[in-house]
C-alpha cells in the first residue's frame, strides 16, 4: 500500500467525535468502533468525560455491537478512569501506528475487520494504524481545551502530519457535509 493510501482516511469528519451519528455508521455498515482516547475524547488537561460525551457514548451504543478505547497514553490511571467511567473496555499503551493492541480489541469484537471504524484525530498514529489493518478510518477535529492555543505542542505535531499528507497526496477536506 503506498503512503498516501495508509494515511488517507475513509472519512474525515470536519469536526469533533460526537458528530459521529447512528446514520454515519448505518451508511458505512459499521456495525464497531475503536476509539483514540486523548484529544479523540477528552483534551489533554481533562481528566474525566464532559457530558456530552458520554450522552454521545451512549446514544452510539445502542447501535453498535462493540465499543473499544485504545490508548498509545501509558498512564492506567487516566485510560482506566476514562474508561471506567464510560464503562468501556480498553487498552493502553497501544503504540500506534502498531497494530498489535488493535488486533486484541478487534478480535474480541469479533468483527471483520470492514465493520470496523478506527477513530483518531492523528493522522500519523490513529490512521496510520487502521489502514494498516484494513479498519474504516475515521478522522476527527481533536477536542480541545477552550483556553489552548494554536501554540501547544500536540497542535504543532498534528498540523505537521496533516501538512505532510497533504503534501504526500493525502485529501482531508471534510466529507460528511451532507450527512
Ligand atoms: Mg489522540
Amino acid at each position: 500500500m503506498s503512503p498516501v493510501n495508509l494515511l488517507q482516511p475513509n472519512l474525515i469528519l470536519g469536526g469533533p467525535i460526537t458528530l459521529i451519528t447512528p446514520a454515519i455508521l448505518d451508511q458505512y455498515a459499521l456495525k464497531g468502533l475503536i476509539l483514540d482516547v486523548d484529544e479523540t475524547l477528552v483534551p489533554w488537561q481533562h481528566s474525566q468525560v464532559s457530558p456530552e460525551l458520554s450522552q454521545w457514548i451512549e446514544e452510539i451504543k445502542e447501535c453498535t455491537l462493540s465499543l473499544w478505547l485504545v490508548s498509545n497514553n501509558l498512564s492506567e490511571q487516566r485510560i482506566g478512569n476514562i474508561a471506567k467511567s464510560l464503562k468501556l473496555p480498553y487498552l493502553l499503551a497501544a503504540g500506534k501506528p502498531s497494530r498489535r493492541k488493535l488486533r486484541i480489541a478487534l478480535e474480541q469484537m469479533n468483527l471483520p475487520c470492514t465493520s470496523v471504524g478506527m477513530v483518531g484525530d492523528r493522522l500519523f498514529t490513529d490512521v496510520l494504524a487502521g489502514n494498516r489493518l484494513g479498519l474504516f478510518t475515521i478522522f476527527v477535529d481533536p477536542m480541545l481545551e477552550e483556553s489552548q492555543t494554536d501554540t501547544s505542542w500536540t497542535h504543532i505535531i498534528r498540523n505537521l502530519e496533516i501538512y505532510i499528507s497533504e503534501r504526500l497526496g493525502v485529501s482531508l477536506a471534510a466529507q460528511n457535509k451532507t450527512v
